[in-house]
């Protein structure tokens, strides 16, 4: 007889990390995984770049960066923090600067103050003697105001002098590494030594978080290793530039769920070019899909759906499954106020009889469709147990109503199962 092999399911463990507070939000120690996004509106466009901060927030990013890029994006910082805190919107924004920031933020302490975080980019922060000076200020600006900073090294903009500095180092070594090891020790370095500088310059340790961003998944899991290897910081993991479409979101989740898996990162954005005529908000859902579907965090109900076969020709349940979808999503906005925990129930859509009974069971609420040539019946399991069989033209509204019941009943603040 075999010994059974050990059961290696389980709660992942995470990396330790120094805790930063952005705005009131925990990123790293023993808080969650963070979820973050950015705009691609010009915030000078007070309106527009306000109008997409609130999708993004409404669509569950917890923090939203947007590009300080020039004097009008420093100057409608503030109103835009100022407008969304008139809707309500209290969500910590981030200000990304490149080249300029120094300027800007002397220019506009109004923009330094709303700001929650600075993300300061070391390889574009200033050339030659220039560079130590702005880094500097920045550092400075971020004392000042007592704002945490990321930073965040990016291979398309490698500190150009460093990466020399360590291709010279390489032509010593014995056995040199090839190009790519030594990029990606520009990139790490790039990142550990200008935490390094900021914390002499006395920002303290809690108040810096870190990114080594890439745009290939193997380049990316082997640099933020090493970067977790050699660091207690607190890590904002992406792949940068990940592409549009399936290919950005499978590389990016192909790249941050190993990490994940191994306890690396603190928060997380998804670099999605969106579609023409998307929503930005796509990268807020692929990252909270990530989490949840890793069992890393809940968010909303995930509905369970097959792919369909020959065995069911109707389009019906894919429809349904994404009705299902779409309406849970809506409502969880409500939910997590009215009906706490709501966001762990799970729901099954399934197109026959061979799995659909089965895996309805195993979920809080599913239904098995009929397939080609099945009596035209759809039963609802509800915890495990048969419960009633819907039929006829009224099946979404109707297992729809149950799914609302179902929470209501459930998850009612006080009630067992719920908050
Ligand atoms: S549950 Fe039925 S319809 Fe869905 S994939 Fe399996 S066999 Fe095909």
């Amino acid at each position: 007889m075999t010994t059974p092999a050990p059961d290696r399911f389980g709660p992942v463990p995470r990396r330790e990390t120094r805790q930063v507070v952005v705005g009131g939000v925990k990123v790293g120690g023993d808080a969650p995984v963070v979820v973050q996004s950015m705009t691609n509106t010009d915030t000078a466009d007070v309106a527009a770049t306000t109008r997409q901060v609130a999708d993004l927030w409404r669509a569950g990013s917890e923090l939203v960066r947007v590009t300080v890029n020039n004097a009008e994006a420093a100057a409608a910082v503030p109103r835009v923090v100022e407008k969304l805190d008139m809707m309500g919107i209290r969500v910590p924004i981030i200000g990304d600067f490149h080249y300029n920031g120094h300027t800007l933020l002397a220019n506009e302490p109004a923009c330094a103050e709303a700001l929650a975080k600075y993300r300061i980019n070391p390889g574009n922060v200033g050339f030659g003697k220039k560079k130590d000076t702005q880094f500097a200020q920045l550092i400075e600006f971020a004392i000042r105001h007592g704002k945490p900073v990321r930073i965040g090294a990016n291979w398309g903009s490698l500190d150009q002098a460093l990466a020399a500095r360590l291709m010279d180092e390489n032509a010593q070594r014995a056995e040199p590494w090839d190009a790519g090891r030594v990029m990606r020790e520009a990139l790490i370095l790039s990142a550990l030594e200008s935490a390094q500088r900021a914390v002499e310059l006395g920002l303290p340790a809690e108040k810096i978080i870190l990114s080594a961003k890439v745009s290939g998944v193997q380049e990316l899991v082997a640099v933020y290793r090493d970067l977790a290897r050699r660091s207690d910081f607190a890590l904002h993991l992406g792949l940068t530039e990940a592409g549009i479409g399936s290919k950005g979101i499978v590389a990016s989740s192909a790249a941050l769920g190993v990490l994940l898996q191994e306890g690396i990162g603190d928060t997380i954005r998804i670099s999605l070019t969106p579609e023409p005529g998307a929503s930005r908000t796509q990268e807020v859902i692929v990252a909270q899909e990530l989490l949840q579907t890793m069992g890393l965090r809940a968010f909303t109900p995930m509905v369970t759906a097959c792919p369909g076969c020959g065995r069911t020709t109707s389009e019906f349940f894919q429809e349904l499954a994404q009705v299902v979808q779409g309406h849970v999503r809506a409502k969880m906005p409500e939910w997590k106020i009215s009906h706490p925990g709501a966001e762990n129930m799970t729901l099954a859509v399934m197109g026959c009889v061979v799995n659909g009974p089965g895996e309805s069971r195993h979920a809080n609420i599913g239904i098995s469709l009929p397939g080609t040539g099945e009596a035209p019946a759809a039963p609802v399991f509800v915890d495990g147990e048969r419960s009633v069989t819907l039929r006829g033209a009224g099946i979404a509204t109707e297992f729809i109503a149950l799914i609302d019941a179902y929470v209501e009943k459930k998850y009612a603040r006080g009630i067992a199962g719920g908050a």
